[in-house]
């Protein structure tokens, strides 16, 4: 067991943070001053705060930091990590950077280099951050201060993926609950949506998976959007039709009708066999032939997702899923690497891969970045999560003048957004970008049950008229 004793601090989350990137099942032991990594090796190391300066040691080997620039609870991670990478050999992609904005920590820096000493950020990856972050702002600074920027939940999908951690409730199961959520939502929409005096920049309706409505109700939806939301002719319009079984010419054609101008069809995978293993119930020709039907009806900005590190293939097949993704040229690509939160059926080695047993996925990914520059797609926008495969990122790819603001909008933190749905996580941005949040419970039936006290909530959050 390796523990980490805490010395004239209480940074446990820092610790804790740097430590799970080395090992599985922290803990923090607060009553003791200590961290610990109940399956690393038997050492203790002293993490402490000194006069000038921040050490972290263990016997002989000791990290010492005395610049005074830097605050001293990002020093205490540096030397954390510093330490730790010295102890196992072992370093990543991102080093002592563990938050989920790596564009965020660009805009401080003035420069890649900086990045790079700052939080021992690999060079590439520092150079992938600030090329993010400026088409980020580019993208961004076509969404007005003053808009506002409309999300739309559906979490339901046809069958669970087998590395799925979202609340998405399996259809099969809860085939009952689509009609009365469908009704909710037109509910909540019906009460907010004539109080909105704001400019739409941009309506996004994801999930789950909102196609997996029938033809019918799809088609009812998706008309109450667009009569009762005030969209504009510059209002961008998205919708997840995420897995393409659930995409029919019908549902096409009726959100053409109603303006959606923006659809992801999202493979994940170009590998039959990972795609039925994975419990996603659709082949590799049903991609093909929802992509082609949407472009033939003149759907033009499609997103397609692939995910890099998934289980039951090596990690090169990432590259070979991106070549067929390649021959259907989408506006949008993004790529995902498999990450593990609580709720996933897959188990913890599985998302990992800590022992490498599918290769490497850092090099894969590498190589897909460099096979999308040379095809003229730019990140745009990317994001991390705890626990991703061997510390990794998703980062969305665009052609030219195709970056979906909604995405941009939405990842700033620099723009309003209002949630529709179950589990919707609404912001204000005020003076100083200072944020608040406003959540939606997730329990799709306690949705169900009151949309008008949901509507309530987000009335008041929003001071909307008329609303005390
Ligand atoms: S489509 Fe997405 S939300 Fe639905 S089960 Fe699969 S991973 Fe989860």
């Amino acid at each position: 067991m390796l523990e980490v004793i805490l010395r004239g601090h209480d940074n446990y989350y820092g610790v804790a943070d740097i430590l799970r990137l080395f090992y599985d099942g922290i803990r923090e032991e607060r009553e003791v001053c200590r961290v610990i990594a109940p399956n690393g090796p038997d050492i203790s190391i002293i993490s402490s705060v000194e006069e000038g300066g921040v050490r972290a040691f263990c016997g002989d080997v000791s990290i010492r930091l005395d610049n005074s620039n830097i605050p001293v609870k990002r020093d205490i991670k540096r030397s954390l990590y510093k330490l730790l990478e010295k102890l196992t050999s072992q370093s990543f992609p991102w080093g002592c950077l563990t938050g989920i904005r790596p564009t965020l920590v660009a805009a401080e820096c003035s420069t890649p280099d900086e990045m790079t000493e700052i939080y021992f950020v690999r060079p590439d990856k520092s150079d992938l951050a600030f090329r993010t972050y400026r088409e980020e702002q580019a993208l961004l600074a076509t969404v007005p201060q003053d808009s506002l920027n409309i999300y739309i939940g559906v979490p339901f999908c046809p069958s669970r993926c087998e590395y799925c951690s979202f609340v998405a409730a399996d259809i099969s199961h809860h085939m009952g609950l689509l009609d009365d959520y469908e009704s909710a939502l037109i509910k909540e929409l019906e009460l907010i949506a004539p109080r909105i005096d704001r400019k739409l920049a941009s309506v996004y309706m994801g999930g789950g998976t909102p196609t997996v409505f029938s033809n019918q109700a799809m088609d009812r939806l998706i008309k109450t959007i667009r009569d009762l939301l005030p969209m504009d002719e510059d209002t961008e319009f998205t919708v997840e039709a995420g897995r393409p079984d659930t995409l029919s010419e019908n549902k096409l054609r009726s959100m053409m009708e109603a303006g959606v101008g923006r659809l992801c069809i999202n493979p994940q995978t170009m590998r039959d066999e990972t795609l039925l293993r994975l419990n996603r119930r659709h082949s590799v020709s049903d991609v093909v032939r929802a992509y082609q039907k949407a472009r033939e009806l003149g759907f033009t900005m499609i997103n397609m997702d692939l995910i890099a590190g998934l289980k039951y293939e090596p990690s090169e097949a990432v590259l070979d899923s991106l070549e067929q993704i390649f021959e259907l040229s989408p506006a949008n690509i993004t790529i995902h690497t498999l990450y593990k939160k609580r709720r996933t059926a897959m188990g913890r080695q599985d998302v990992l891969d800590r022992d490498g047993s599918r290769g490497d996925i850092d090099a894969a990914l590498r190589e897909a970045y460099s096979m999308l520059g040379s095809k003229g797609y730019d990140p745009y926008y990317m994001y991390r999560q705890k626990d991703t495969g061997h510390g990794l990122e998703n980062v969305g790819f665009a052609l030219p003048g195709t970056g979906c603001r909604y995405n941009v909008a939405m990842m700033s933190d620099r723009r309003d957004v209002l949630s529709f749905g179950a589990g919707g996580m609404s912001k204000r941005i005020f003076d100083n970008n200072r944020l608040e949040r406003c959540s939606t419970v997730k329990d799709v039936i306690a949705y169900i049950r009151d949309p008008a006290a949901v509507a309530a909530k987000k009335l008041r959050f929003y001071e909307l008229d008329g609303i005390q």
